[in-house]
């Protein structure tokens, strides 16, 4: 699975995206991440990559133009190493934007993502958001988080990347851990059950009895039971 990640603070990656798992994914070539900065595809001396909105207003607006080209830029670029090395079974990239006002992100839509894909590019918003012209000819669908506002796209992104990572076969030590999570198809999309690990009693909480019997048929009925 590809990322391009579209953003004009780009340095906000370093971290989420080159640790833990991820980073072990990435090395192992499961995911690629690629991270674009806007502004490189700025005109003028000053490399302006927003304005004032139009009609007025507090706040600044993402410009189309660096957006679109270096949207094509990465579009052009991607075909033509898909070309090279036929990796990607598409050639075409799925386009979205992350966006308070976009469908809400819930664990079935990360599943359809990960299984529809294998190139998906995110663009990050910020100060007001973007010119609505980027949004409707050149992105596919928009998505938020939470029905909450954040200062920009970038941390939407890493969500997005992380949830959808995860689902890839290989990416997460054992193959059973995505499958039995909260929100899972097999916990019936619920939330899943405790988990307990050494010491048996810790200042005076005990470990449930059932999770030390070995009796697995029990246990599973006990893990079945605290779904909630
Ligand atoms: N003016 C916008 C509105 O009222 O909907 C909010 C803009 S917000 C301050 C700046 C950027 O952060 C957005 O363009 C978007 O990319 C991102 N963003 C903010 N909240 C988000 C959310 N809940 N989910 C996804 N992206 C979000």
């Amino acid at each position: 699975m590809r990322f391009d990640i579209l953003t004009l603070f780009p340095e906000t990656f370093q971290g989420p995206m080159t640790g833990s798992i991820l980073k072990r994914a990435q090395n192992k070539g499961l995911i690629e991440v690629n991270v674009h900065n806007i502004r490189d595809y700025a005109s003028g001396r000053h490399k302006q990559a927003d304005d004032s909105p139009y009609g007025g207003g507090a706040g600044m607006v993402m410009m189309a133009e660096p957006i679109v080209k270096c949207l094509e830029k990465v579009i052009t670029e991607g075909n033509r190493r898909n070309r090279r090395i036929r990796r990607n079974r598409g050639l075409k990239p799925h386009r979205v934007y992350l966006s308070a006002q976009g469908e809400r992100l819930m664990q079935p839509k990360v599943e359809k993502l990960a299984k529809k894909h294998d190139w998906i590019i995110l663009l990050c918003g910020h100060y007001e958001g973007v010119d609505q012209r980027v949004i409707d000819g050149w992105i596919d669908e928009e998505i938020s988080i939470g029905d909450y506002v954040l200062t920009g796209g970038e941390l939407p992104a890493m969500v997005l990347v992380d949830s959808i990572a995860r689902q890839i076969p290989g990416v997460l030590g054992k193959e059973a851990s995505a499958g039995e999570e909260s929100f899972s198809k097999s916990l019936d999309r619920k939330k899943e059950y405790p988990h307990y690990t050494r010491p048996e009693v810790f200042r005076g909480k005990r470990v449930p009895k059932v999770l030390l019997s070995g009796n697995h048929k029990e246990i599973s009925e006990w893990r079945r039971g605290k779904l909630k």
